[in-house]
C-alpha cells in the first residue's frame, strides 16, 4: 500500500486528495505547514510527498529544498500541487528536484493519474526472491545467506544492510544513507553502528576479510556492494 503524505494548508484541498488518494487504496498523512510537514514526514516514510507553493510560513521551495538536502527524504519523490501559475516557480520546483506538476483547481481523475506514473516511475525494479552474486546468494524470502552454498547466519541488521547493498550494487553510501534505508523505525543510532555490523558481515561473507571482495570500503564516505546479480 504506497504511502502519500501531503503538504497543504487549504484544509478542503488536503481532504479532497487524502479522500480520493485513500479510496484508491492509499494510505495518506497530512501537515498543514512546510514546519509541521518536515517534522512528520520522518516517520511516516512516505512513497510520494504532494507539495503545495503558498504555505504560511515557511514557503513551498523551501520546504522542498530542505527535503532534498536531507539524506531521508532525497529520493522520495515529490508533486507539487499549486495555484502558482508563474513558469518561473514551476521551473525552479523541478529544478529544486521536484518529479511533476499539478496546477490547481486539478480533477480527481488527472490527481490519480499522476500520482499513479510518479510512483511508476520511482518505483524501485521488482525485487526477485533469490540473488546471486560471484558466490554468494541471498534469498530475499526466507532470509536466508549462502557463501558457496555454506549457509551464513546473519543478525536482521546484517542481513538488513547485506541486502540494501546488494539490490543496489556499484553505488557508494554513505553511512547515514545506509542507516537511513535499514532502519524505518526512528530509532537511535550512531552512523559507526553500521561500520561494527559491516566488520561482522564481512568476517561472515568474505573469503578474507582484510581484503573484503563483495562490500568495498569507499574512504571518508562509506560502502559500495561490488558485484551485480547474476542472470
Ligand atoms: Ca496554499
Amino acid at each position: 500500500m504506497p504511502r502519500v503524505f501531503v503538504v497543504e494548508d487549504e484544509e478542503d484541498i488536503s481532504g479532497l486528495i487524502r479522500y480520493n488518494l485513500e479510496k484508491d487504496g492509499y494510505q495518506v498523512g497530512v501537515a498543514s505547514s512546510g514546519e509541521e510537514g518536515i517534522s512528520k514526514l520522518r516517520p511516516f516514510k512516505p512513497d510520494l510527498i504532494m507539495l503545495d507553493l503558498m504555505l504560511p510560513g515557511m514557503q513551498g521551495l523551501d520546504v522542498l529544498r530542505h527535503l532534498k538536502g536531507d539524506a531521508a527524504t532525497k529520493n522520495v519523490p515529490v508533486i507539487i500541487v499549486s495555484a502558482k501559475t508563474s513558469e518561473t516557480d514551476r521551473v525552479l520546483g523541478l529544478e529544486i528536484g521536484a518529479d511533476d506538476y499539478i496546477m490547481k483547481p486539478f480533477s480527481v481523475k488527472e490527481l490519480a493519474s499522476r500520482v499513479k506514473a510518479v510512483l511508476r516511475r520511482t518505483a524501485p525494479a521488482p525485487r526477485r526472491q533469490t540473488l546471486r552474486y560471484n558466490g554468494l546468494q541471498i534469498d530475499f524470502d526466507s532470509v536466508v545467506v549462502t557463501v558457496d552454498g555454506r549457509a551464513v547466519h546473519l543478525s536482521p541488521f546484517e542481513f538488513k544492510i547485506l541486502a540494501f547493498l546488494a539490490q543496489n550494487p556499484k553505488r557508494a553510501y554513505s553511512r547515514d544513507d545506509i542507516l537511513n534505508n535499514v532502519w524505518r523505525e526512528d530509532a537511535f543510532v550512531m552512523p559507526r553502528t553500521v561500520d561494527v555490523h559491516i566488520r561482522r558481515l564481512r568476517t561472515l561473507i568474505e573469503k578474507d576479510p582484510a581484503r573484503p571482495e563483495y562490500i568495498k570500503t569507499v574512504r571518508g564516505f562509506g560502502y559500495i556492494f561490488n558485484f551485480s546479480p547474476e542472470p
